[in-house]
């Protein structure tokens, strides 16, 4: 199948979807390592993701679907096959549902949504201020900070299962645990949210995503500058209710992980848990070969098997 074949020519000629043949992945994530997609189509709109869906079995096999790659480590060989990235940086501001509820784009970016929460007083989406990605990426991770993640936040999710069908799902469809949920195992694509009307204080909130913004800038890297993907492994979950998930960094830092480097890839002086890409010359590889032996460390000196937080694509 070429560039010019009918799958490609039906989704060229759509205004808001772009086919690339060969791009790097190193230019769809946070991290800026990978090697070139086969095929990239991008788009933002749910509209334009429908077309997609609905061609997606013409297109050259594997699919992969992502958002905009602030979890995944791509590798250095790329995608064999066609890679979807739903993703936009156009913020469309979320429609208002007869129930009070409101209907949002899922491609737009987290952070914009939390901005816009908070400007209108909806609470709870000051805690997501500064988190990288999509909303559609952060539903599937059942992303989170300060005690709130996005199960809390939605009644609904709308989208297409693996086999193609249109589906609304129900935050307990969702099946969401901590950083995980089932969509983001069965090849669904998530489209749209409909999110809780919580009502809260503009002015609190902002002054809280304020807050937030600032620790942030404090303690985690900035992914433009230093490239990165957030917390590489997860929290330890707690084997009771009694006990407290314990914070993976901990660990990694009692086996010295902010000292340990391999090839361009090095751990972030400030937080144990997150890997950066420390030189231009950094690869996959190298992130992949640190995160094992960080793995192997901590397993040896604490018999704990670190679970990674972050998905890789093309290993
Ligand atoms: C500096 C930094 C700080 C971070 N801090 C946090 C934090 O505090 N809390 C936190 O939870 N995370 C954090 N992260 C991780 C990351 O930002 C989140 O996981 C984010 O929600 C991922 O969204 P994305 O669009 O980039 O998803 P991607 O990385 O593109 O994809 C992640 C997964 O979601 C799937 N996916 C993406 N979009 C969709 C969709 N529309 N439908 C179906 N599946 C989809 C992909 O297939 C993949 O499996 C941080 C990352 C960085 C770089």
């Amino acid at each position: 199948m070429t560039q010019h074949s009918p799958p490609f020519k039906t989704l060229q000629s759509h205004p808001d979807i772009t086919v690339e043949a060969g791009i790097p992945l190193s230019t769809c994530g946070t991290f800026q390592v990978g090697g070139p997609a086969k095929i990239l189509i991008t788009c933002g709109t749910p509209e334009a993701l429908a077309k997609v869906r609905a061609l997606a079995a013409e297109l050259p096999p594997p699919l992969a679907f992502i958002g905009a790659g602030s979890n995944i480590l791509f590798a250095d060989t790329g995608w064999p096959g066609t890679l979807v990235r739903y993703t936009t940086d156009t913020f469309t501001p979320p429609r208002p549902l007869p129930d009070g509820s409101w209907r949002v784009n899922a491609a737009i970016q987290l952070d914009a949504l939390a901005a816009w929460a908070c400007d209108q007083g909806i609470k709870g989406w000051e805690a997501f201020s500064g988190i990288p990605g999509t909303v559609g990426g952060a539903v599937v991770g059942n992303a989170g900070a300060w005690g709130v993640q996005m199960e809390h936040m939605l009644c609904a999710v709308h989208g297409w299962d693996a086999a193609g069908q249109p589906r609304d799902w129900t935050a307990d469809d969702c099946a969401f645990t901590y950083r995980d949920s089932r969509l983001k195992h069965d090849g669904s694509w998530v489209g749209e949210i409909t999110l809780l009307p919580l009502p809260g204080d503009p002015q609190q909130q902002q002054t809280e995503r304020a807050r937030i913004l600032a620790l942030r800038a404090e303690k985690h890297p900035d992914w433009r500058t230093t490239p990165c993907i957030g917390s590489f492994f997860k929290n330890i979950q707690p084997s009771s209710a009694a006990e407290r998930r314990q914070a993976a960094g901990w660990f990694l830092e009692q086996v010295g992980a902010k000292t340990e480097t391999e090839g361009g890839a090095a751990v972030y002086e400030k937080h144990a848990n997150i890997l950066i890409k420390a030189a231009p010359t950094c690869t996959a590889t190298d992130v992949h070969r640190l995160a094992l032996r960080l793995q192997q460390r901590v397993h040896e000196k604490f018999n704990i098997q670190l679970e990674r937080e972050i998905q890789t694509l093309g290993f």
